[in-house]
């Protein structure tokens, strides 16, 4: 697959053209940030490990009937991936709640939700990526109610299968971040963006330790480890990405949490 010029880099992730104008690659960086960039680092193996998760689980979704961006794994690092134009929401489906949303609501850290809440965030650095509510998709035309809708619908198929499947590896689902695109080739709304450690938490289902980036943003070290485990768990680490080094910091910062 010959590698075309460089569209745009992310945070953790670089696409590049591909040869078809439909189809881009994607490729997976070691890189790490938290706290809307003000923790940074380099995580050997993190994006090794993201590409091979991120490709089970899309490929399991697929499989389930779940429309997703991913063509196929190309390499150790990259994939190949529907060109779609991203819708700019970030979908949060949460089971228990963490993270923000016990600072922004008080409510105790492992409560357990009795239904899957879907919370809609503005995808904005700038602004540090605000909650917003249904209203504001529709004012600013991000989707219609119908596309709204079908989504949401997604994001609950998702987290069922999700759920189970990670049920069935010793691990609680806690919460987990999605991202809708249209497909250029079609226009039709599909799954796009990543699943993997990076973009969804998960505890252990007996003792609760974090296997995913809340290792990072916390410091609770181990976190390539963690990331190795789910691989693990899911049965697909099976290629040569042990040897990983410890975290390598960029520049040691003070991080500073801005309260949402
Ligand atoms: N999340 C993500 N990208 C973001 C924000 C959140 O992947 O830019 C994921 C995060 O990993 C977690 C879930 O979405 O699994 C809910 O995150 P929360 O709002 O609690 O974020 P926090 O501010 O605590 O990181």
């Amino acid at each position: 697959m010959k590698k075309g010029k460089k569209l745009y880099e992310g945070k953790a992730k670089i696409i590049f053209a591909s040869a078809d104008k439909n189809q881009v690659i994607q490729h997976f960086k070691d890189d790490a940030t938290a706290f809307n960039n003000l923790k940074k680092a380099n995580i050997e193996g993190k994006g090794i490990l993201n590409n091979r998760i991120s490709e089970h689980i899309l490929s399991a979704l697929k499989d389930a009937g779940i429309e997703n961006h991913l063509i196929k794994r190309l390499n150790m690092r990259e994939q190949l991936i529907d060109l779609v134009d991203i819708i700019p929401i970030e979908f949060v489906v949460r089971n228990i709640v963490t993270g923000s949303l016990t600072k922004r609501l008080g409510i105790e850290d492992g409560t357990k939700l009795n239904n899957p809440l879907i919370e809609f965030c503005y995808k904005n650095d700038e602004l540090g990526d605000p909650l917003i509510a249904r209203e504001h998709i529709y004012a600013f035309e991000w989707a219609s109610v119908i596309e709204l809708d079908y989504i949401t619908e997604q994001c609950l198929r998702i987290n069922d299968f999700l759920q189970g499947m990670f049920k069935g590896v010793g691990i609680k689902l806690v919460d987990f971040k999605l991202e809708f695109g249209k497909r250029k080739s079609d226009g039709k709304i599909i799954l796009a963006d990543e699943i993997s450690p990076d973009t969804c938490r998960l505890w252990d289902a007996n003792t609760d330790k974090k296997l995913d980036k809340d290792r990072f943003r916390k410091d609770l070290g181990d976190v390539v480890e963690a990331y190795q485990e789910v691989a693990r768990r899911l049965g697909i680490l099976h290629e040569q990405i042990n040897n990983v080094r410890p975290i390598k910091f960029l520049k040691p910062t003070a991080v500073k949490i801005k309260k949402k």
